[in-house]
């Protein structure tokens, strides 16, 4: 049995693109850890470089540089062979399933394919579709779906067939980039307990990607703001909404439209244009070309992180001591 606390560890990673405009600076040195059977929310607005993070963490990106440490081991020191090996126990699910989903594969087939190329089953072992069964019926969905093809079913399904093909695996760590961030709202909290089920299930932990607040709140024990490739704000999830310190998430939480209680009486902030190109991100805080606290020091020295209540980090010069 593995004791440690920490599934996940990423330590000073970097990814960048280099495209015809320049190096993109997706992700800046980012240090996060990732709690055994816990839910991480990484959220931000578009752009910020989430999916960058869940996918250079499967190393579906390869980082520029820095850690990855699954289980205690960096995966981004991995072969080939040992990466494929490694795939088994980190999943990921994609927000668009009809996008991930081969058209011309039925659900029986999606599902089984990584069990037969990982050699969990044969091809043809009756064992296969028994277990095959299984999975979709944990994961909500009707028997008779095993001979059809994805388009014949609703987006809320076609998530779920994407959740059980990553699931058949039975993985210990799955990324969940905007993984229900294509459907209605009724379907939306529908997957999310899903999700939760399966998690408490199997003992899973999420990283758990959205650019939308209101999501990740029920879903994460922790929610991790990031901003133009940097963290800038991390805590537990309750702490961050009833606590708030950064500028930045002060915003972000303004504009969840909402009347619960713990989000009453907050006004809104609005964060004006865009957020800056990633390839010549702002001086010292990048923060600072948008932030309604900006303080001259902001625009020439980047914040260090700070520790302002025991698990509640922030990168910020207001909290300078
Ligand atoms: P998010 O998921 O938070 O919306 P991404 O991780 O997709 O953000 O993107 C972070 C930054 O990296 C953005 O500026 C985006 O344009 C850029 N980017 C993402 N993927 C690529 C790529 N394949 N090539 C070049 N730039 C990319
Ligand atoms: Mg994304």
């Amino acid at each position: 049995m593995d004791e440690r606390k920490y599934v996940v560890e990423i330590k000073d990673l970097e990814v960048e693109y280099r495209t015809d405009s320049g190096v993109v600076h997706a992700l800046n040195g980012f240090e996060m850890k990732l709690e055994k059977g816990k839910t991480l929310g990484l959220v931000g607005e578009s752009g910020c470089g989430k999916s960058t993070m869940g996918r250079a963490i499967l190393r579906l990106h390869e980082p520029t540089s820095g850690h990855v440490y699954f289980q205690g081991e960096d995966v981004l020191t991995f072969d080939k062979a040992k990466m494929k090996h490694m795939r088994r126990d980190m999943q990921i699910v994609f927000q668009d399933p009809f996008a991930s989903l081969n058209p011309r594969m039925t659900v029986g087939q999606i599902i089984g394919e990584g069990l037969t190329s990982h050699g969990i089953y044969k091809r043809g072992d009756p064992a296969m579709k028994e277990y095959i069964m299984k999975v979709m019926e944990d994961c909500g969905l009707a028997s008779y779906m095993f001979n059809r093809y994805p388009h014949q079913f609703s987006g809320g399904q076609r998530q779920r067939i994407g959740i059980a093909r990553s699931l058949a695996l039975s993985p210990k760590f799955v990324v969940c980039d905007e993984a229900v961030s294509a459907l209605d709202v009724s379907i939306q909290s529908q997957i999310l307990n899903l999700l939760s089920e399966l998690r408490e299930k199997a003992g899973l932990t999420y990283l758990f990607i959205t650019h939308d607040l209101s999501v990740v709140k029920y879903i994460s024990d922790r929610i991790c703001v990031m901003y133009l490739g940097n963290m800038v704000e991390l805590s537990e999830s309750e702490e961050l909404f009833k606590h708030t310190y950064h500028p930045y998430t002060e915003a972000l939480l303004s504009a969840i439209p909402t009347t619960e209680e713990d989000n009453g009486g907050r006004e809104r902030i609005l964060l004006e244009g865009d957020i800056p190109s990633p390839v010549n991100p702002p001086s010292g805080c990048k923060f600072h070309t948008r932030c309604a606290n900006c303080m001259a020091r902001c625009k020439v020295e980047e914040p260090q992180q700070r520790e302002v209540e025991p698990g509640h980090f922030v990168v910020c010069h207001l909290y300078d001591k």
